[in-house]
């Protein structure tokens, strides 16, 4: 397979902003937002630009597969996809839900594509300012067109993040909220899109990570490697959409990632 072109990514994804995005930011009715059974916000326009990018990408990559979010949730089996020896889609709609419904500014469209456990390339798009981080394995991460590399970490105690306020095991409760102190900042953006990003650009250091939905983290995890950054189970070993796990520490290079692990462990 050629490598899927980013400036036509690019393209269906300013479209479909354009369309579905942007005109109903800020502008959404009481209708358009709906609780979903593990009781995260969906609004109408998540649904829509999922279903459109099902039908665009499917179409751009013949045989390729398609795990969505939204579709995730009526039709949790679609993570079997991931098993199969064919490419797959895998697609946040709107990261940032919250934000989005209440009109902030942290929101964004992620896409990745896979096939088995490689993560071949991806994309993180911000419809409000049009900007574009996007990945190939192997070829490097850019922002905006420019190959970005991470600048190494600066000493724990500069450093900024974010910490997953929730669906840690009882034993890591306590930890979290304990190794706090050590950073400059701990704090979430509502959007992982953003963070990831932003660690992509040296402008954030780390996260640590309990749930791992693969479409909050297949378009990062590439972004970051991509761009010279670290990522480990607590356990030791680096993300796999395959193993469905959970707890991970992404941070822009080993010595810091191997830093905040030890802090987990202490
Ligand atoms: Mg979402």
């Amino acid at each position: 397979m050629n490598e899927i072109n980013n400036n036509e990514i690019k393209s269906i994804l300013f479209d479909l902003s354009n369309k579905f995005i942007l005109p109903m930011y800020r502008n959404l009715k009481d209708t358009d937002v709906m609780k979903k059974k593990n009781n995260d916000l969906v609004t109408s326009v998540d649904l829509q630009v999922e279903k459109e990018l099902n039908n665009i990408l499917c179409r751009l990559l013949p045989n390729s597969l398609f795990v969505g979010e939204e579709k995730f949730s009526n039709t949790p089996d679609i993570l079997n996809s991931y098993l199969e020896q064919k490419y797959c889609w895998t697609v946040d709609p709107i990261d940032g839900t919250t934000n989005f419904a209440q009109g902030k500014e942290k929101f964004a469209v992620m896409i990745a594509l896979s096939f088995g456990d490689q993560i071949l390339q991806s994309w993180i798009y911000k419809p409000l300012t049009e900007e574009l981080c996007c990945a190939i394995k192997g070829g490097g991460t850019l922002f905006n067109e420019k190959k970005i590399n991470i600048v190494s970490s600066l000493s724990i105690d500069k450093t900024k993040g974010s910490i997953s306020s929730k669906y840690w095991d009882e034993n890591y409760i306590n930890i979290m909220q304990n190794i706090k102190s050590n950073f400059a900042e701990v704090k979430s953006y509502g959007c992982i899109g953003f963070e990831y990003i932003d660690m992509a650009n040296s402008v954030r250091d780390f996260a640590v990570l309990s749930k791992l939905s693969p479409w909050d983290h297949l378009p990062g995890i590439l972004i970051i490697r991509e761009a010279g950054g670290f990522d480990s189970y607590f356990d030791k070993g680096m993300y796999n959409h395959l193993f469905r796990k959970k707890n991970l520490v992404v941070a822009a290079d080993r010595k810091l990632g191997n830093k905040i692990l030890e802090l987990i462990k202490e």
